[in-house]
């Protein structure tokens, strides 16, 4: 056995020989050595990780304000393996697809542009969510940091907005490369939130479409126009209004009773339009299923009501130790108000423009009520209670013939708390159709195979529901516009269009 000249030869307490290698040390999350970082203004952002269309729209609002902002492709299965090779063991799924994708990306970058590493560091910055947990959240600035610095990067600006303390330029950061102003905040969630509606309605229609691809294509045509918008600072409602036009020109045939399929767990993973959930709703809709996809917006509107809580909790602590109100409260609780209602009042015109009638904002509240017996609500962390209310309402309202709560390998919040209560809440509701699945990047046959075994229920259940309904002779056209979306208690789409005639 060879040993390094670094190490040199002791003795234990025994007596026994043994070597110490006196130049390992603790890893420590900042460069060894000061970077000359490049001066904002030639800096390149970038981020990515949401859905395809939000990743494009959120990229067309930042470069319209004149931030150089690039959006990365899709994780894929080879960013998954380099999260794998550059992490840490024992992390969570969303960890290696994002944090590997980086790294993919700047390797790539490296090997094809011809631009050095040192190069790379000193010009680029990754923007990301973070958190202090309470799950793996709180880990990935350092994740990220410790995996690019194995793959070479060693040094890498990351930028944060931290969705309970709010704004980490990071660490290594001198200068405030990023103003994340109000304006920077509202570009943002005006994309957040138009990529939501056209996903909404675009999990709606394509299951439906009479040509292949159709929907796909008028939907590639909206996300230009849209884009378009945020470039030219003209109107978005107006850009609503023109894929509207566009949207009604797709054909369909609405009256097929197709499994619908509620896809609800981890943020990430449910969100995700790829390999980080082997691309669950494409193989959904190719097994003839209808997915009602879980909006970003559910996961703002979940973050603002645990920012209330926490404020509540903390007056009423103020309260019982007799202390002066804090009147830094009253400016959160007023920052929370406007952040709701700017949501609020910016998704209602942005969907009825483009002709989004049947959807409702969560109601974040009503969903607690709903859980509080089952889910300790002061448990943060992954969606909270969202996950266990989610599945009571579906089963109460009639939502869906099948819920699917999918997680990350791993994921604490997800497979460890909701999961485990689950368990509950499907004994009380027995008609409750529930499948709870994990994705650990491998394994994707036996994946789809339990997933084929629940939809198939599902399916029957859509069946039936439409059958014993009676079919008018006369089916009028507008059942098969988009636009018609009628209010029903049956939960298949076919069914509930056949409902509204009778
Ligand atoms: S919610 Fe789960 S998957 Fe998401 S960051 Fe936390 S532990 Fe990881």
């Amino acid at each position: 056995m060879s040993i390094s000249c670094s190490s040199i030869k002791t003795t234990d307490k025994n007596g026994d020989l043994s070597f110490i290698n006196k130049e390992a040390t603790q890893w420590r999350d900042i460069p060894k050595e000061k970077i000359n970082y490049a001066a904002k203004e030639e800096t390149i952002f970038l981020s990515g990780g949401l859905t395809l269309l939000q990743d494009k729209l959120v990229e067309a609002a930042l470069n319209s304000m004149d931030i150089n902002f690039i959006a990365l492709p899709n994780p894929n299965f080879e960013s998954f393996q380099k999260g794998k090779a550059y992490g840490n063991r024992g992390q969570c799924n969303p960890t290696y697809f994002t944090v590997g994708n980086l790294v993919k990306y700047l390797q790539n970058l490296r090997d094809e542009t011809g631009l050095s590493s040192e190069e790379i560091v000193h010009k680029y910055v990754y923007i990301t969510a973070g958190g202090c947990g309470p799950c793996r959240f709180g880990m990935y600035i350092t994740e990220y940091k410790k995996a690019l610095r194995d793959a070479g990067f060693d040094g890498f600006r990351l930028t944060s907005f931290e969705h309970d303390k709010g704004i980490f330029q990071g660490d290594d950061i001198d200068e405030k490369i990023l103003n994340f102003t109000p304006t920077f905040f509202i570009a943002l969630i005006k994309a957040i939130i138009i990529g939501d509606i056209i996903n909404l309605l675009t999990y709606k229609m394509r299951p439906y479409e009479v040509e292949k691809g159709s929907v796909d294509q008028a939907v590639e045509v909206c996300k230009n126009i849209v884009s378009q918008a945020f470039s030219k600072h003209t109107s978005l409602i107006k850009s609503m209004w023109k894929c509207r036009s566009i949207l009604e020109k797709v054909k369909l045939n609405r009256l097929q009773p197709k499994a619908k399929v509620m896809v609800m767990g981890e943020f990430w993973a449910a969100m995700t339009e790829g390999d980080g959930n082997y691309n669950l709703h494409k193989f959904l809709e190719a097994e003839g299923a209808e997915c009602i996809p879980q909006p970003i917006l559910n996961r703002l509107m979940l973050s603002l009501w645990e920012a209330e809580q926490a404020l509540k909790n903390r007056e009423q602590l103020e309260v019982e130790n007799s202390k002066k109100v804090d009147f830094s409260n009253v400016k959160t609780r007023i920052l929370i108000k406007a952040g709701k209602s700017a949501i609020k009042t910016h998704f209602s015109l942005y969907a009825k423009a483009i002709g989004l009638h049947d959807y409702e904002i969560p109601n974040i509240e009503n969903l607690a009520e709903l859980s509080k017996e089952y889910y300790t609500l002061e448990c943060s962390g992954g969606e909270g209670h969202l996950e266990v209310a989610h599945l009571i309402e579906s089963v109460k309202h009639n939502l869906s013939h099948l819920v699917i709560s999918i997680k990350p390998f791993g994921c604490m919040p997800s497979s460890a708390v909701s999961d485990g209560i689950q368990s509950l809440v499907t004994s009380r509701f027995p008609q409750a159709n529930f499948l709870s699945i994990e994705t650990s990047g491998e394994g994707a046959a036996n994946f789809y195979s339990r997933v084929q075994m629940a939809l198939f229920k599902a399916k029957q259940l859509a069946k039936e529901e439409f059958e014993a309904l009676e079919i008018p002779e006369h089916i009028p056209e507008k059942l098969n516009n988009y636009l018609y979306q009628p209010k029903s208690e049956k939960a298949g789409s076919a069914a509930q269009l056949i409902d509204s005639l009778i």
